[in-house]
């Protein structure tokens, strides 16, 4: 039987902060940039949550909602010792470990022997140790299915263990909302409302070929995940090829001197994501535009620098933008490695912050 764990930390930028400076944790705070120059919220912890305050949003809104808010500068070095720690905590535990972001894994414990190969007592315990041994709390889920491992170790955060065992998914199942499946954005929950979709049951009533019929492949998915019939495997994770970092705005970019703006802070979390042994073959940006459609553009790096250039960025987003010179929801910036790199131990989650 396939027995997987999803490990997710409760605010970890926030937590690993509180856990410095304990002085700050019965205080509202966050973590993210400098509201006087548009900066963001990374993430913040549950205090500020109760004003309101969320990561993705303008650092100067927060501090509009929450006037004593302390917003701290992100240090994405100190976040990587954790994260790596953590991953050596999981790695005790079972090889087959899929990272998807510093503070979120999935572990797949079938074939492992700890704990009596109980999945329920391996997130317990990697619960404990992540918070004796580093400090923070992180919540975790366990099912025989992927998707409902993440599911739940949302449902009780923060601190908190879900576990959906076997025999149990589809009562579950036919409660949740379709919002909860992977892969269901904003966009998909309406059209599904309007085809009187809200619950996973309602997919069931629908009917697979309806739902292939009406949605085509992702309506097929949707059906597999309802009727607990999508199992998913953990992808070992390999060396990366290529590192990139995004965001999503809350609203459009209209102007090239907007996108400028938003250059810097992007190259920067790039930069906090790259290892120090830095050596690139391209680099390149992505645009998503107000009508969905996007654009990439790509340069080559040349041998003898074997560094990208924050010119460069700026060089292709905006050849990028004028492509179609609509406003813009989504900046993206990645370099992929040269091939010396491509088998190292890097080891970096793609990072996608709403913003
Ligand atoms: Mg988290």
């Amino acid at each position: 039987m396939q027995k997987i764990i999803h490990i997710d930390a409760d605010c970890f930028f926030a937590a690993v902060e509180m856990r410095d400076r304990p002085a700050l944790k019965n205080n509202p705070i966050a973590v993210g940039g400098d509201p006087g120059r548009r900066g963001v919220i990374c993430t913040c912890n549950y205090h500020a949550r109760r004003y309101g305050v969320k990561s993705a949003m303008a650092s100067a809104h927060a501090k509009r909602l929450c006037p004593h808010l302390l917003i701290l500068p992100p240090d994405m070095a100190k976040y990587r010792v954790v994260s790596e720690q953590m991953r050596d905590i999981f790695s005790e535990y079972t090889p087959v470990i899929e990272p998807l972001s510093l503070d979120e894994a999935f572990l797949d414990v079938s074939n492992s022997d700890c704990a009596a190969g109980s999945a329920t007592l391996i997130a317990q315990e990697i619960r404990q140790r992540i918070e004796r041994e580093l400090g923070i709390n992180v919540s975790a889920g366990a099912s025989q299915l992927k998707f409902l491992a993440k599911i739940a170790s949302d449902w009780q955060k923060p601190n908190g263990l879900t576990v959906i065992p076997p025999g149990e998914e589809q009562p579950f199942l036919r409660r949740l909302s379709v919002s909860k499946l992977p892969g269901v954005g904003p966009v998909m929950q309406n059209k599904l409302a309007g085809a009187g979709i809200t619950l996973c049951e309602d997919v069931l009533n629908i009917g697979l070929n309806s739902m292939v019929f009406r949605f085509g492949a992702i309506g097929e998915r949707i059906f597999k995940m309802s009727k607990g019939i999508e199992f998913g495997a953990v992808a070992k994770h390999s060396a990366k090829k290529s590192v990139s970092v995004e965001s999503t705005f809350d609203h459009d970019l209209s102007s090239a001197d907007d996108i400028k703006q938003r250059l810097p802070q992007l190259i920067s979390r790039l930069r906090a994501r790259l290892p120090d042994s830095r050596s690139f073959s391209s680099q390149f940006v992505k645009i998503k535009f107000s009508n969905f459609t996007q654009k990439t553009m790509e340069s080559r790096i040349g041998a003898s620098s074997k560094h990208f250039s924050d010119e460069g960025f700026l060089r292709l987003m905006l050849a990028a933008w004028h492509s179609q010179k609509l406003p813009a929801r989504l900046l993206g910036v990645g370099v992929k490695m040269s091939s010396a790199h491509q088998f190292g131990q890097l080891e970096l989650p793609f990072d996608s912050v709403k913003s």
